[in-house]
């Protein structure tokens, strides 16, 4: 089955609200085998509302509406749909009389404009709506399925799950498949090497597909597999995912929900390593997505904020010497900062980041976005020099990124490894 979402609402357009009903809808289509090759948003506006409905009408086999079915002028999807069909307005009593019973609970007079909330296209099933006045409907009409559902998502989410889940599953009957993704996250590695690297799964692609995705922070693979029943659907993504790994596997350092900081959290537990941060050019924002874990007690015992010279050097013992040499960015600060640190805070490892996040501060020699990372690890202390882009907040979130990957790749094993690769 092919599906299609329709937003009706100028806010919408605007910009004045997101559209998260449109975001649900499709993620739950997906679940239910359906494919959504369309969502279209449209204004309040009958003649251009009546140009989507035409061009879904033609190309899917469900069209499922939300928004403009409230009682005001504007509201106008059930009255462009009836006439779209060529369909009656008929006036479904038991609606009004709910309606009526709705008014007088709140103690408040129903005005005339609410009695076209009563109305349905000849045909239509009416979806009761329990949270609000507009209720929904459905239509099966030349083979094609039509949903209109209210917009705001307290009334439209349950109308949803309630009413039309349970009906589109008995019509889909045992023609039903599901759809499953998985997101892959990898660190460290560009867009262009990745898709040469996976260049044969790209091309080759058929159930389950894949696509790479370029985020802020960090590179998503996404796979996504049909088939009739989940554990078969799980099964094929397995399948594809241990290739990508085979290929990838050191790059990747989360899948699905999972963030950089739970997986860095997760590898300190399983080594059974504690760590204290000393940040500069970050600014707390290490500390800050460490602790965003629940149970990072377990491991994070210091963060300190070492911004200045003197900070560095009375909270940390950075020689004053090494900074009048070196500068406050530069691989030496940083190993003095992590060795410092992992002292100060008695742990297995300690990680310190100094940098110049811009948009001032830079020279040929060193210029905006240049970041030292070191982990001092009670042995060696490592330090990578990174060039990173963008403005002072990416240069900040990113070099966050670049530090809690590092640290990922010293728990893994793959500090040395992915420094040779990337040259
Ligand atoms: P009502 O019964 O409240 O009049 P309606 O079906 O006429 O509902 P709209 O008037 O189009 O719906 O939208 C009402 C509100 O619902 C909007 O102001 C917005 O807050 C929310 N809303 C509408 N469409 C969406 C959407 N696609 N995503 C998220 N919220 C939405």
């Amino acid at each position: 089955m092919k599906g299609e979402i329709i937003s009706v609402g100028t806010e919408l357009l605007l910009g004045q609200i997101v559209n998260t009903n449109a975001c649900y809808l499709s993620e739950k289509l997906a679940n239910l085998g359906i494919d959504v090759y369309y969502t279209t948003t449209v204004g309040d506006n009958p003649s251009r509302l009546r140009e989507v409905i035409a061009l879904g009408w033609q190309r899917s086999d469900l069209v499922i509406l939300t928004g403009g079915l409230g009682p005001t002028m504007d509201d106008l999807t059930r009255e462009t749909l009836a006439d779209f069909l060529g369909l009656e307005l008929i006036l479904d009593t038991s609606v009004l009389a709910n309606l009526r019973c709705i008014f007088a609970d709140r103690g408040r007079e129903m005005t005339k404009n609410n009695i076209k909330q009563a109305y349905f296209p000849a045909g239509a099933q009416v979806l009761p709506n329990p949270n609000g006045t507009a209720a929904g409907m459905m239509l099966q009409r030349e083979g094609r399925i039509v949903v209109l559902l209210p917009g705001p998502p307290f009334e439209m989410v349950p109308m949803f799950e309630k009413e039309v889940i349970p009906r589109l599953r008995s019509l889909l009957g045992k023609d039903q498949q599901v759809i499953k993704s998985r997101i892959l996250k990898l660190y460290g590695i560009g867009e262009s090497y990745l898709e040469t690297v996976l260049q044969s799964l790209l091309e080759n692609q058929g159930n389950p597909t894949l696509a790479t995705l370029a985020k802020e922070n960090e590179m998503h693979l996404r796979l996504t597999a049909k088939a009739d029943l989940p554990q078969a659907a799980q099964e094929l993504l397995a399948e594809m995912e241990g290739e990508i790994r085979r290929l990838v596997g050191k790059y990747i350092f989360a899948a699905d929900d999972e963030t950089m900081e739970e997986a860095v959290g997760k590898a300190l537990l399983e080594k059974g390593k504690t760590i204290s941060v000393a940040e500069s050019c970050t600014g707390g924002l290490i500390g800050h997505r460490l602790t965003e874990v629940a149970g990072s007690s377990d491991y994070f015992r210091y963060g300190i904020v070492s911004y200045s010279n003197e900070a560095k050097q009375s909270l940390l013992g950075v020689e004053p010497q090494l900074i009048s040499q070196y500068g406050a960015v530069s691989s030496q600060v940083a190993e003095a900062m992590a060795v410092g640190v992992r002292e100060l805070g008695s742990t297995s490892l300690g990680l310190a980041v100094t940098g110049i996040a811009g948009p001032g501060g830079g020279s040929t020699d060193k210029p905006v976005g240049l970041v030292y990372v070191a982990l001092a690890t009670g042995g060696r202390t490592y330090v990578e020099r990174n060039n990173l882009r963008g403005p002072r907040r990416v240069v900040k979130s990113r070099a966050s990124q670049v530090a809690l990957n590092f640290v990922r790749r010293y728990l893994q094993g793959y500090l040395e490894e992915i420094k040779e690769e990337n040259g």
